[in-house]
């Protein structure tokens, strides 16, 4: 008989995706499962992520919240659901081409969805411990058996149950000292982690200036120069309120800073983003109310593939703990409402079957992987290839190999063909030959996505296939690691 444990379930981390699991756990075990959240957090600070605030640009698709809606019945709206947008412009270094990613969009006020997300789960009887720090796994016969920590009184806390799930974060250390045997990978390479920060801003209206601001649609502006192996973002969250910020690559900042002899970090790189702006007069943080305490913050967000297993004895990783976010763009809150609500849904189901491991729990590997995640590994290579592109063949590649099947494949989440970039004609012939290492380089990355997304959709059943299917995936990946070394790319 399976020993008594004091919840069914806990979550460590109280953020998007916690949140977001506490209620599917809720739902899908129609408030049987005994789930207990524990966040770092003031009860009334929930789901913030650092001192600095609820830091994110805050932007999501309508796709997803549409998702969660037909799966556990949650539906956002004001005020968490601060302003609607119609899609994303992203913008060439040279600013002469725009490429428009249709489709509907919101931008939250992330200061205030987990207020609302805790009223969610509550309503399923999710249990709360706010203030408290889970600092340790607890194990016990190669099983996670619970939790130990700190509340902020300084008193220590130990819960035992059937599951853990670890929804801490990017910088989770649950995950990274995972004390018993797993699949799960416990460390991410530094170059795969981006270095992001945004302001929240209001501002005085001045010469409309499309490419700069617009109310309607978000901004994303390509350079290697201002964004050294990410890119920058203006997106609107009113007509005179803005969320502005980019994210870096921390190896690809010290290229450009060696290069040009500059000592750029992140945040003077966000200033002079923000002081280019000429669409934004007089930018100033908001004072006080829903904003207050969330205008100015940097934090970290992993770009590569989620973890190739999320799953252990008695545990689970979800959200950016599990490396989620899509590694293109760093957008991690659809993957989040995607995999959160798969794993509530399956871990229901192991609750109910007395069944939480890794077997019991593999469901949700493959089902996040069959639906969502199988087009991560070849965004990962896009990533890759896109941090050895210089401002000018960006430009070119944007101007001339960009077509309008790729921009639909990429809103559709999947690896656009750059089909312009084969020799379909004469024009296209010296277009090519004049740029001949980008037209191979894209052509190569379709290549290797169509075999990585092969190889994720034949992701196995059981844990049994496991090391064979990732030693495959491995063996792709690490070619394309050798091919695209970081150059010296910020010119
Ligand atoms: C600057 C920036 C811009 C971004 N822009 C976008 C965007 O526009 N669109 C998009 O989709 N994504 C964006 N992202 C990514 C997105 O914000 C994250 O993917 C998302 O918040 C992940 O949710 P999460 O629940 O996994 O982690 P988090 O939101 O970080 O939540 C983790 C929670 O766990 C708590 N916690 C951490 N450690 C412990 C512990 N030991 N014990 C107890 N509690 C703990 C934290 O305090 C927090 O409440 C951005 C990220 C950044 C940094």
């Amino acid at each position: 008989m399976a020993p008594e444990r004091d919840y069914d379930v806990i979550i460590a981390g109280g953020g998007m995706a916690g949140l977001i699991a506490a209620a599917s756990i809720g739902f899908n075990s129609k408030g049987k499962a005994r789930v207990l959240v524990i966040d770092r957090n003031k009860e009334d600070e929930p789901g913030k992520k650092t001192h600095n605030g609820w830091t994110c640009g805050d932007a999501t698709s309508k796709r997803s919240l549409d998702y969660l809606a037909d799966n556990i019945g949650v539906r956002y709206g004001p005020p968490e659901l601060e302003h609607p947008v119609s899609g994303v412009y992203v913008y060439s270094p040279d600013r002469k081409t725009k490429v428009l990613f249709e489709g509907e969009g919101y931008l939250f006020n992330r200061k205030l969805v987990p207020t609302r997300q805790v009223a969610d789960a509550r309503k399923f009887g999710t249990e709360f411990i706010f203030g408290g720090t889970v600092e340790k796994l607890l194990s016990e016969d190669g099983f996670i058996s619970g939790v130990s920590g700190r509340r902020s009184d300084g008193t220590q806390f130990r819960f035992t149950a059937t599951l853990v799930i670890d929804a801490t974060g990017s910088s989770s250390v649950l995950r990274k000292f995972l004390p018993i045997q797993s699949k799960i990978e416990k460390e991410i390479d530094p170059d795969d982690v981006v270095g992001t920060g945004r302001y929240i801003f209001e501002f005085d209206p001045s010469e409309p200036d499309p490419a700069f601001f617009s109310p309607d649609y978000c901004i994303i502006h390509l350079d290697q120069f201002i964004a050294p192996g990410g890119y920058s973002w203006t997106f609107p969250k009113g007509r005179n309120k803005v969320n502005i910020g980019l994210g870096v690559s921390k190896s690809a900042l010290d290229r450009r800073n060696r290069m040009y002899g500059l000592n750029d970090n992140l945040q003077t790189l966000i200033d002079k983003y923000v002081a280019e702006n000429t669409a934004l007069r007089s930018p100033r943080q908001p004072e006080g109310g829903a904003d207050s305490g969330n205008t100015k913050g940097n934090w970290q967000v992993p770009v590569r593939r989620h973890n190739d297993c999320m799953v252990a004895n008695g545990f689970a990783v979800v959200g950016d703990s599990a490396w989620m976010p899509r590694p293109i763009d760093a957008g991690g809150i659809s993957p989040s409402i995607y995999g959160a609500t798969i794993l509530g849904r399956v871990a229901a189901k192991a609750i109910e079957a007395g069944d939480a491991s890794e077997g019991g729990l593999w469901a949700y590997n493959v089902e996040y992987m069959r639906t969502h995640g199988y087009a991560m590994a070849s965004f990962e290579v896009l990533r890759r290839y896109l941090q050895t592109v210089t401002n000018e063949q960006i430009n070119y590649g944007m101007k001339h190999f960009l077509s309008e099947e790729d921009v639909n494949a990429i809103t559709d989440r999947k690896h656009p063909e750059f089909n312009q970039a084969r020799f379909m004609n004469p024009a296209m012939w010296v277009r090519i030959l004049s740029q001949l290492s980008l037209a191979r380089g894209l052509r190569y990355t379709v290549k290797k996505s169509a075999a990585l997304v092969e190889i994720n959709l034949r992701y196995p059943e059981s844990p049994a296939g496991f090391e064979g299917w990732r030693k495959e995936l491995g063996g792709e990946l690490q070619e394309t690691v050798e091919r695209f070394k970081p150059l010296d790319v910020a010119n």
